[in-house]
């Protein structure tokens, strides 16, 4: 990216102080502020609560220019504008019900210069004309809120997200900038590609909750087992996610009986009770919330010391945000995992019968996947966790697998197999292909694309193939793969796979659970 330097009168430290009234920038935000101040583009990816606005606030005050700032929701701007009014920035929003004097008046301090920042809802902004008019003042840097609206794959897809880039034609020359809390790989490179932003210009940061500790066990007795985890969180706040609403009552129910102070919460409640127990929760101690993942959107108690799964969650994104209610403010918490291979062939079954578009069910199993890389790994859970979001860290010592290594064996040469079958057949199929090429199946799509006569045929004879879906997940979880989820979910190697080739360090892989152990069969049902 091309850096225009611009006179900066006043330093990003200053306006620090002297408008918010802080001391110091937190984690990367002085890199960001500087980066975007000397006029590059910016994709900025942090947890909520991580700092994001003050990344595009001071740079649009340090710029000469208006800052437009499109952000989609009409509440959270408002708040927004009146918190910068009252520290002395000139803010405004503009959306269609502004009665039409204000709305002339705010056009008139646009053209004025004697606006800093413009904040704006996209179906605002692609009203016809307003781009055009924007086009006739100068800005200084355009930042896009929870960019990952943009997402056609995401749960939050807004139409009107998409179309933000006719801004990339319009602006060439200002720095954009896209905020999110929220995206796994995919996502992220939805949002750059589209937006136009280098994957250089990516800032990921402050990802890791160093407070909570993370445990994922196979379900045993799933029963037995949150009751033993429970009994070190008495008297202690904390949720407890099921996946059903009958498993949320029953779970609840029979906790009540154990002694605990549980209670119930999911959609097909009747809405008065939900939130006579979400209040409850909020404000009495230890209450356990049994709970689907309706639970836990605007929750603010800062002392949930644990959360537990006692199924599968969705992926690893709603993994990371539901455990990420634990431990707010900053004590020691506890998050623990049961997953069980009936939760896995029920999403499996989920995923396949679902009516969505076949991208998006290749998507979700690939999530899966992920997840699944998760529970099976060998590796300190927080690197894995904070690498699937791009952050990463050391070996934390702070879960499950650092305390208690699990039992592992030497895959350094399964790996160099599976990456050298993905290299010799192209880097574009799946894992079940590879799979099947490294047993040597007789199989007619292997024989039509000629793999059965590559030197990676067969060469895997020595596990078999619960084992080798293993270790291409644990691989994937580690990042020796990419995998292309937005298409047929094809693995190529990765910057991680290749340096993995030359540099040949030792890989420590998860002994798979072996065959015909419980749950096996059910997921083959
Ligand atoms: P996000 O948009 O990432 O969710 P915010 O920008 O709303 O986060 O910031 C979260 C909170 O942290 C706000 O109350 C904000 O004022 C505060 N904050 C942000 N940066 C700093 C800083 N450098 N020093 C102190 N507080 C900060
Ligand atoms: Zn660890």
């Amino acid at each position: 990216a091309v850096a225009h330097r611009y006179p900066v009168t006043v330093a990003p430290i200053e306006i620090l102080k002297t408008v918010y009234g802080y001391e110091a920038f937190r984690g990367r935000q002085a890199e960001i502020v500087s980066h975007v101040i000397a006029g590059n583009n910016a994709f900025v990816l942090m947890p909520t609560g991580g700092g994001k606005s003050l990344c595009y606030q001071i740079p649009a005050l340090c710029r000469p220019g208006l800052g437009l700032v499109v952000s989609p929701l009409i509440a959270l701007m408002a708040d927004q504008v009146a918190a910068l009014r009252q520290a002395g920035v000139r803010a405004a929003a503009l959306n269609s019900d502004l009665p039409s004097e204000e709305r002339r008046a705010l056009w008139h301090s646009i053209f004025d210069g004697t606006l800093d920042l413009l904040y704006v809802a996209p179906e605002t902004l692609l009203r016809p004309g307003v781009i055009d008019r924007l086009r006739e003042t100068k800005l200084s840097v355009i930042a896009i809120d929870e960019a990952h609206c943009l997402s056609q794959w995401g749960h939050d897809f807004r139409p009107h997200y998409r179309q933000l880039d006719a801004l990339v034609e319009m602006f060439p020359d200002t720095p954009r900038m896209a905020l999110t809390a929220t995206a796994d790989a995919p996502t992220r490179a939805e949002i750059i590609s589209h937006l136009g932003i280098d994957e250089r210009d990516a800032f990921i940061a402050g990802f890791d909750r160093p407070n909570i500790r993370y445990a994922i066990e196979e379900k045993d007795n799933p029963r037995r087992q949150l009751m033993r985890f429970l009994e070190t969180h008495k008297g202690e706040s904390g949720i407890v996610y099921c996946l059903s609403k009958r498993r949320t009552e029953e779970t609840a129910a029979w906790l009540q009986e154990q002694g605990f102070h549980a209670l119930p919460y999911h959609g097909g409640m009747d809405k008065a009770l939900r939130e006579v127990n979400q209040t409850r929760f909020q404000r009495e101690e230890a209450v356990v919330m049994v709970a689907t993942i309706a639970f836990g959107m605007g929750i603010d108690k800062p002392d949930v010391r644990f959360v537990a799964h006692i199924d599968l969650p969705g992926s690893i994104e709603a993994y990371y945000q539901e455990t990420g209610r634990a431990g707010r403010d900053g004590l020691p918490a506890e998050a623990l995992m049961l997953y069980g291979f009936e939760d896995v062939a029920l999403r499996r079954r989920f995923i396949t019968e679902s009516d969505a578009p076949d991208q998006r069910k290749r998507m979700e199993q690939q999530k899966l996947d992920a997840l699944l890389g998760l529970t099976e790994t060998a590796e300190c859970r927080r690197q894995i966790l904070l690498s699937y979001f791009g952050d990463e860290c050391a070996p934390c010592g702070n879960c499950d697998t650092c305390a208690n290594p699990p039992e592992r064996f030497d895959g350094t040469i399964a790996a160099q197999k599976a990456l050298s079958c993905v290299y010799r057949t192209g880097e574009r199929f799946g894992q079940a292909y590879i799979v099947s090429v490294l047993l040597g199946d007789e199989d007619e799509r292997i024989t039509r694309f000629g793999h059965d006569r590559i030197s990676t045929y067969g060469i895997g004879k020595e596990h078999d193939q619960r084992t080798w879906r293993s270790i291409l997940r644990q691989m994937i979880a580690r990042g020796l793969f990419d995998v292309d989820l937005a298409g047929h979910g094809g693995l190529s190697i990765s910057e991680g796979g290749r340096r993995f080739l030359k540099e040949k360090p030792v890989l420590m892989l998860r002994v798979p659970r072996p065959a015909g152990s419980r749950g096996r069969k059910a997921v083959r049902s």
